[in-house]
């Protein structure tokens, strides 16, 4: 070892070596987005396999990014399932986009924490620039604030702290509410169907899973706004304080719409929080025709949607919009000596909205998906999806073997098997539904996830791939029925 001179800095790769390294990586990304789907779209690694390749300790002496990039495509690729196969139609498609993955580049490239306003003024006003563009594109009002958060769960549980800071006469921000006997039961309000990140955020902000209410749903899956009232009265006369509804647009299991008019109604009346969860759903409003489904948003105070799901956007990107920025900043700013700037009054100083003090710049992929491919575009390519889910929904409808157990308002199908040979025995028909979904997935060529609806086994197909055309679709239910019909003759 030579002495340390530190007229120089130990240093980062030259400018040469990036150079050939980004071209390089740069070309295996093209590759890889065109021929994605020679790969088996369900990673075939079993448990460990990924461990047992790598190396136990970190190597003492450096290597080339050149032999990065080997072991990424000999050990990481096998292990990874390939969420941008047009072949992924398990859970919500995340489809990573051209423009996102390359102002991902310039993201961490620039490396920016934009905790305050004075840390990169860029970063800021473009994420409250974008996050009004994405307003505009889904229809709705001005007058709604904007922050760009990593997921919808933490989306919604910093709305649900805002509900609780609605309050400040609780003083549950400086007290807390462990051993209080002066403070009420809160009680939070969501529906059976909606996600978990709801009683997560319960659970993380001290309310109580017991005290998610989940209010019960009609026969399409929709909150009942009706039993929502009533529970509400109910939990006011023994002493609970109602503090927060969450409704969805577009859950999770089934793709429902609770109706966010009826139940802003009753949150106005009862003057509880109203938080809409339009993770996956919300997306839907970038097409005009589909513009309804987020009707009556206008009057809940916060709202999530996730570019990250249905909008082309690499994860993570959740937009938190509300129209109660007091609120949420109170419930969070704290701001240490250290942290204190002389900047004006009206700008925003993203640290003061939420848990984390650094704050990514987020923004600059999603503008680029928006400016990429545009308003129109946009719009094309998510009716493009819903166009090929309701086709597919056709097909089930058509097929007496099978059966649609939700409409279809976006771009997810939910069905199951009703084959005859299980003679209409529940428990047989959700063994052979399983069955089904088990053999199509480990053939490699399409990856469907699954969900319980009213306590029965349900297959989802959810098309949100940029790279999704109908011969994939068809050959989804092609796959599906070749499965069944493999089922039925061994049984
Ligand atoms: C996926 C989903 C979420 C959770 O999203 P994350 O960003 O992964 O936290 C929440 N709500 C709904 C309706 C979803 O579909």
């Amino acid at each position: 070892m030579s002495e340390p001179s530190l007229d120089s800095a130990p240093g980062d790769l030259t400018p040469a070596e990036f150079s050939v390294a980004g071209h390089a990586l740069i070309d295996w990304v093209a590759r890889y987005l065109a021929d994605v789907e020679q790969y088996p779209v369900l990673s075939r690694a079993a448990p460990g396999d990924v461990a047992a390749a790598l190396p136990a300790a970190p190597p003492a002496l450096g290597e080339p990014f050149a032999a990065v990039m080997a072991d990424f495509e000999r050990v990481i690729i096998p292990g990874v399932t390939h969420w941008n196969h047009p072949g992924f139609f398990a859970y919500f498609a995340i489809s990573g986009s051209a423009p996102g993955i390359l102002a991902e580049l310039l993201t961490a490239a620039l490396n920016v924490n934009g905790m305050l306003w004075r840390t990169s003024p860029a970063a800021t006003e473009l994420e409250q620039r974008t996050l009004d563009w994405l307003r505009q594109l889904l229809g709705l009002q001005p007058g709604w604030f904007g922050m760009i958060t990593d997921t919808a769960s933490i989306s919604t549980m910093l709305a649900l702290a805002a509900a609780r800071e609605a309050r400040p006469e609780l003083a549950i921000r400086s007290r807390g509410l462990a051993g209080r006997p002066d403070l009420p039961v809160l009680r939070v309000y969501t529906s059976l169907e909606s996600h978990s990140s709801v009683d997560r955020a319960a659970v993380t902000l001290g309310f109580g899973q017991d005290n998610v209410v989940h209010v019960p749903v009609d026969d399409e899956w929709r909150m009942r706004p009706d039993l929502l009232g009533e529970l509400i009265v109910h939990d006011r006369a023994r002493g609970y304080l109602p503090v927060a509804v969450v409704a969805t647009v577009g859950t999770t299991g089934s793709g429902s719409i609770d109706p966010v008019p009826a139940i802003a109604d009753v949150c106005e009346r009862e003057n509880v929080w109203l938080h809409v969860d339009g993770a996956y759903g919300g997306t839907a409003a970038v097409v005009p025709e589909l513009r309804s489904v987020l009707a009556g948003v206008d009057r809940a105070d916060s709202f999530v949607v996730n570019p990250h799901k249905w909008l082309f956007t690499p994860i993570d990107c959740s937009a938190l919009y509300t129209r109660r920025p007091d609120v949420l900043r109170r419930a969070f700013t704290l701001v240490p000596e250290y942290l204190v700037t002389n900047a004006p009054d009206e700008v925003v100083n993203y640290m003061d909205y939420g848990v984390q003090l650094g704050h990514r710049f987020r923004a600059l992929k999603l503008w680029a998906v928006m400016r990429v491919f545009g308003a129109l575009g946009l719009a094309d390519r998510i009716r493009h999806h819903c166009a090929l889910a309701h086709e597919f929904a056709g097909w089930v409808d058509a097929d007496p073997e099978w059966h649609r157990v939700a409409p279809v308002h976006f771009s997810l199908v939910c069905f199951r098997s009703v084959a005859r040979h299980a003679n209409g025995d529940p428990q047989h028909e959700d063994a052979i539904t399983a069955a089904i979904l088990e053999r199509v997935n480990a053939g490699g060529r399409v990856y469907l996830s699954h969900t319980k609806l009213g306590g029965r086994y349900t297959l989802r197909l959810a098309i949100g791939n940029l790279r999704t055309e109908r011969r994939h679709v068809e050959e989804a239910w092609r796959l599906l029925r070749e499965a069944a019909a493999a089922i039925t003759d061994e049984a």
